[in-house]
This record gives structure tokens, C-alpha cells and sequence, in this order.
């Protein structure tokens, strides 16, 4: 136990994370020149595409410091929002964390966060200042930023690229010297950390553990406390690039357990594994189970593959327990699910890895955060509306609640003004604007979640040319005027069109929407009226006016296989489209209220 050191990295986006831990690796000689590729921690492709670590990994390194050898335990953590309760069991398990922060870039909405939660965990924070190789590197002053932040001396701070290598070995050093080496009694009953599972199609479900005390050894009846199911562990060891089973995984160790769970909702992150026939008398504290956090609808395009698309959530889910969904029909778009999500990413993941892994074309609707509605007839009973259609009667209405979150955003002092007045279109208040540097500033908001999720980070993007960070967290609910607008093509609702939106913007967002829908709906043979309608009252009105001619009309009396072309085009061009009624809707069409400026 004294010579082990249970680590993780944090950072910003694109601050080098995954980079420093394949150079850790690769310095201590865990991969083997056949096993060597880039971002080694990120190994699904649609992770290594996005330069995201989705899931959470661990890996075991060995070190000789000193005539001694070190075990070094590095946990991986996903780097989005989206997962931060992740991030912050992977965090719980470890005793210190190396803070990245890009050189160039300087510290981040992200870092902070990160770093918060690493100090809420007492965690030992090892400042390094990465990419100091650059030629646009600031290596004095953005060290000047991180000794404000953490209050450190600058020596602490350890000049480093994991490009070319230049201070991994201080780094090594340093987990050596200022981690503490795990405390925990190894007599006592078993206790472990779940930090993370992972789906393996032939194995089941393998689960990430960090023991705080007492030891797990192969075969033992094993108990997870929050579920409170009993399983055997069937095989148990520790984490090189490849597995390694061992008899037993000690107090202070990290390891795997396998035990023929085959649905990804049995295991959670954050639980705690006891032996049944000697458990322990309390769980490791912090544990949450995970909530979805934005809904949406997902459709198959063609109507006949609802089943196959409902295997496939059913296989989805097996393999990421935070997805969850259940049917719901809609007048415009038949049968489909109604999913819910951690946050926008994760349903971008999900729709895309339908697509890559399951083959299935679908249709997304407008996504939204969970409300809570309370009727006058029943003021105290929540009524969950996870759906625009879910939302009770507006004359029946007492109140509604909507989710809020505490935004953290660092910009240059240029830009401030810009943010500010996104974030107060945004239904946001300021809570905090602090100075990080004379040219960097830390702003606080108290803001809706639903506004993050239409069209936020684009937005913000732009106000800041790019020079913005983002993050946050949940605060609960607040008290929200809430209506739900409405869309008719041809003077029929389309129900995969309504939105739920704060009253105030009501107007504006339905007139928008009108407008961008005429933009996406292609022209037909006929004119189609777009009207925006909250109940019976229509508050806007588009008209998209019909074809002159059949666009097939120029190819008559021209070669026939021009002709083949073109209608050929137009099919794969209705890919994505469903009909309604006798309107052709784009999937575009369906996501407009996200993007309507
Ligand atoms: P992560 O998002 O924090 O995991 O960041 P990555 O490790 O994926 O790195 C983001 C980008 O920065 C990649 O293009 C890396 O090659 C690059 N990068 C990482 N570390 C260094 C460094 O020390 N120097 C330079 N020049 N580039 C680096
Ligand atoms: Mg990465």
C-alpha cells in the first residue's frame, strides 16, 4: 500500500490529457511497441473522431523511483460536461490528480470545475503547464494564472509537453513524492468504488473498482450495495493495456470484476461492492444515481423499422445504462421512443452510433429538459413532463418548474459585454464576474438548462470569437412560465413540431420558427400555409409557395437516363425526410427551433 499511487489528469478540452497519459505509458514502459498507437486511453473510434474520452478507463503503470517500485494507478476521466458525475467518482477514487493546463490557452471553464471537485475529494493537485513547446506558449504567465488559482508556489508548477516529452519524468516524480500513498484498513470488511463499467459483448459487464478497505478475491460472494444484487466474482485482477486476473485486488489497489452481469443498468457508478457474507456496515457516501437530464423523441424514417429500431435501444442500453427511453406515438411521426439523455453529446452519441453500429436511419425531435408541472386541482403532486404533449391543459395549470444551472464561463475582458448579453437573452442572472487575470474573467450565471440546450454553445462561440470556455452544473428547480407553441403545415398540427418555450419568448420563437421551416420544408406542388399556434390562438404565419413545374419537366424530350439521375438524386435526398399529412419534412426540420438565429 506504501507504494501505491492512485491518480487522475484533469483539463480542459484539448489541454493535452490524453496525450500526457499515453506519454505516462510510454515512459514507463506499459505499452509494447505492437500495442503503441495514438490517444491509447480513447479506444472507441467515436471517441478518438471527437478527441473526447467518453468512458473513463484506468491503467496500472510500474516505476522504480529510488531503487523502489512504484505502482501508479492513472484513472482516466471523461472530459464533458455531460458526464461529470463520472468524472467525480473516478475522482473520489484517487488521492491526487495532475492539472493540465495548455500553455498556450491558459486555464479554462473546465479546469476549474474539475479542480473544484478534485479539492472537494482533498485530492493532491500537481499543477502542469503543458505544450510548453509551442511557439505561441506563455509558459510565465499562464504559471502566474495557475499560482493565483491554486495559491501554490510557481516551483510547484512542472513545465511540461507530452508532445515531445520535455517533463514526464518530474511528473513521475512528483506523483511519487506529493500523492500520498492510499490509507484504509486491509483488515477491515470489503469496501470498493465503482468509478466506471464498461460492455463487453462476450465477457458482459466489467466493472471498475478503486477498494478502500478489506480485499476482494476471485470467487467470493460479492454484494453492490445500492442495487443490493448478489453475484459471484467469477474472475477479478488488475489493469495493464490488458487485463491481468489475479487471486485477490487489495486495499489501495484498483482492479476489474467480472461476474456475468449482462445489463450495463446493474452495475453504477458510484455504488459500493461488499462480500455478502461479511459486508460491510456502511457504502462509500456519494452516491447518485444518474439522472437523464434532456428528452427527445427518435423515430425510425421508415415506419416499418420500429422493431428493429427498438432492439437496437434495447442492445444500446445493455451497453449504456444512462440512456433511458420508452415508446410513445405521435400523430405526425407513428411509433417511436422518447429518450432521455445526460445532456446534448450524449444524444448526439446515441443517434450516431444508431446509425454506425445499428445501421437505423432516425428522426430526432426537439429535445427538452425535464419540467415539473403542478395542476390547481392537485397542487402538491408533480406532474413529470418530459414531452411537449405531456404538459397539462394551460387553464389547468397551477405552476410549472424548470431545471436551472450555475454556468461558468472565462472569456477575455473584451468580450465580456457580449457574453453578458447573451447569457440575460439567455434568461440568465449574473451571480459572480471575477477578474482571473487583467485580461481574463470568470462569469457566474444562474441560468435555465433548456436555454443551453437551444442554441447556446453556437451562440456563445460567436459573441466570443471563439474565445470563450463553458461549464456547469445543476442547482435544482426554479419556477418557470412555461407555454407549449405549436406547428401546423396545411393547417394540420404537427405534433413532432411543438416546443416547449418560456412564455416571454413565445412570440418570437414561433414567428422564427415559421420562417426557418419555410427555409427547410422543400417546395411541393402546392402552397403550404406554416402557422405557430400556443392552444387555439395562431401567432404566426408562413406560407411556402408551391413549384412552378415538376422539376423532372426539363428532362422531357432529353435523354432518359438524365432523367434516372435526377429522380435518383431526389430519392437520396428523401433519406431524411418523413411525410406528414402531404408534407415532406427534412430531419433538419424537426431540430430548426435549435438553430434559429
Ligand atoms: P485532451 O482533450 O485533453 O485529451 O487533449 P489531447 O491529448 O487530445 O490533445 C489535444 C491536442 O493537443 C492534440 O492535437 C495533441 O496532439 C496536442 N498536444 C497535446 N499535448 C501537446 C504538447 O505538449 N505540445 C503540443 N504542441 N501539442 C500537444
Ligand atoms: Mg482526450
Amino acid at each position: 500500500m506504501k507504494h501505491i499511487r492512485n491518480f487522475c489528469i484533469i483539463a480542459h478540452i484539448d489541454h493535452g490529457k490524453s496525450t500526457l497519459a499515453d506519454r505516462l505509458l510510454d515512459f514507463t514502459g506499459s505499452v509494447t511497441e505492437r500495442e503503441k498507437q495514438d490517444q491509447l486511453l480513447d479506444n472507441m473510434d467515436l471517441e478518438r473522431e471527437r478527441g473526447i474520452t467518453i468512458k473513463s478507463h484506468a491503467i496500472q503503470m510500474e516505476y522504480t523511483y529510488e531503487g523502489q517500485e512504484y505502482i501508479l494507478n492513472l484513472i482516466d476521466t471523461p472530459g464533458h460536461v455531460d458526464f461529470s458525475y463520472e468524472v467525480s467518482r473516478s475522482i473520489a477514487a484517487c488521492e491526487g490528480a495532475l492539472l493540465v493546463v495548455d500553455a498556450a490557452q491558459s486555464i479554462q471553464a473546465q479546469t476549474i470545475s474539475n479542480l473544484y471537485l478534485a479539492l472537494d475529494n482533498d485530492l493532491e493537485i500537481i499543477p502542469v503547464l503543458n505544450k510548453v513547446d509551442l511557439p505561441s506558449a506563455n509558459p510565465e504567465e499562464v504559471t502566474d494564472d495557475i499560482v493565483d488559482l491554486l495559491g501554490c508556489d510557481a516551483e510547484e508548477v512542472i513545465p511540461a509537453s507530452a508532445k515531445t516529452g520535455i517533463g514526464i519524468e518530474d511528473i513521475l516524480q512528483a506523483i511519487i513524492e506529493r500523492v500520498p500513498a492510499p490509507e484504509g484498513d486491509p483488515g477491515a470488511n470489503l469496501q470498493a468504488l465503482v468509478f466506471d463499467s464498461v460492455y463487453n459483448p462476450f465477457r458482459g459487464v466489467e466493472t471498475y473498482f478503486r477498494v478502500l478497505n478489506g480485499k476482494i478475491s476471485k470467487g467470493d460472494k460479492i454484494k453492490f450495495m445500492a442495487t443490493g444484487n448478489d453475484y459471484f466474482a467469477d474472475e477479478i485482477g488488475t489493469l495493464k493495456l490488458e487485463q491481468h486476473p489475479k487471486k485477490e485486488v487489495k486495499t489501495g489497489d484498483v482492479g476489474y470484476l467480472i461476474t456475468g452481469i449482462k445489463d450495463a443498468r446493474e452495475v453504477k457508478v458510484g455504488d459500493t461492492i461488499t462480500l455478502s457474507n461479511s459486508p460491510s456496515p456502511e457504502a462509500i457516501a456519494g452516491f447518485e444515481e444518474v439522472k437523464p437530464m434532456v428528452f427527445a423523441g427518435i423515430y425510425p424514417v421508415d415506419t416499418e423499422d420500429f422493431e428493429e429500431l427498438r432492439s437496437s435501444m434495447e442492445k444500446l442500453q445493455l451497453n449504456d445504462a444512462s440512456l433511458v427511453f420508452q415508446p410513445e406515438s405521435s400523430a405526425a411521426l407513428g411509433f417511436g421512443f422518447r429518450c432521455g439523455f445526460l445532456g446534448m453529446l450524449h444524444m448526439e452519441i446515441i443517434q450516431e452510433r444508431l446509425e454506425r453500429e445499428f445501421n437505423m436511419t432516425v428522426i430526432t425531435t426537439v429535445p427538452n429538459v425535464s419540467y415539473h408541472a403542478f395542476t390547481r386541482k392537485s397542487p402538491d403532486e408533480i406532474v413529470i413532463v418530459n414531452n411537449p404533449s405531456d404538459l397539462p391543459d394551460p387553464s389547468t395549470l397551477d405552476r410549472v418548474e424548470e431545471p436551472y444551472i450555475k454556468a461558468s464561463i472565462i472569456t477575455k475582458s473584451d468580450f465580456v459585454g457580449n457574453v453578458m448579453s447573451l447569457c440575460i437573452d439567455k434568461r440568465g442572472q449574473i451571480t459572480n464576474q471575477s477578474y482571473l487575470t487583467t485580461e481574463r474573467v470568470e462569469l457566474n450565471f444562474d441560468m435555465p438548462l433548456a436555454e443551453i440546450v437551444f442554441d447556446f454553445y453556437d451562440r456563445l462561440k460567436t459573441v466570443s470569437k471563439g474565445y470563450a470556455s463553458f461549464d456547469y452544473s445543476p442547482i435544482g428547480l426554479r419556477s418557470s412560465k412555461l407555454v407549449r407553441v405549436d406547428i401546423l403545415l396545411n393547417a394540420q398540427p404537427v405534433d413532432a413540431l411543438s416546443a416547449l418555450v418560456h412564455a416571454d419568448n413565445a412570440h418570437t420563437i414561433g414567428k422564427r420558427m415559421c420562417e426557418k421551416l419555410k427555409e427547410l420544408i422543400p417546395r411541393q406542388q402546392f402552397d403550404i400555409p406554416i402557422q405557430a399556434a400556443i392552444g387555439s390562438k395562431i401567432i404566426s404565419r408562413e406560407t411556402i409557395k408551391a413549384l412552378r413545374k415538376d422539376v423532372t419537366a426539363k428532362c422531357y424530350g432529353g435523354d432518359i437516363s438524365r432523367k434516372r439521375k435526377l429522380l435518383e438524386k431526389q430519392k437520396k435526398g428523401k433519406k431524411r425526410m418523413r411525410q406528414v399529412g402531404n408534407v415532406e419534412i427534412p430531419q433538419q426540420a424537426f431540430m430548426a427551433v435549435l438553430k434559429l438565429n
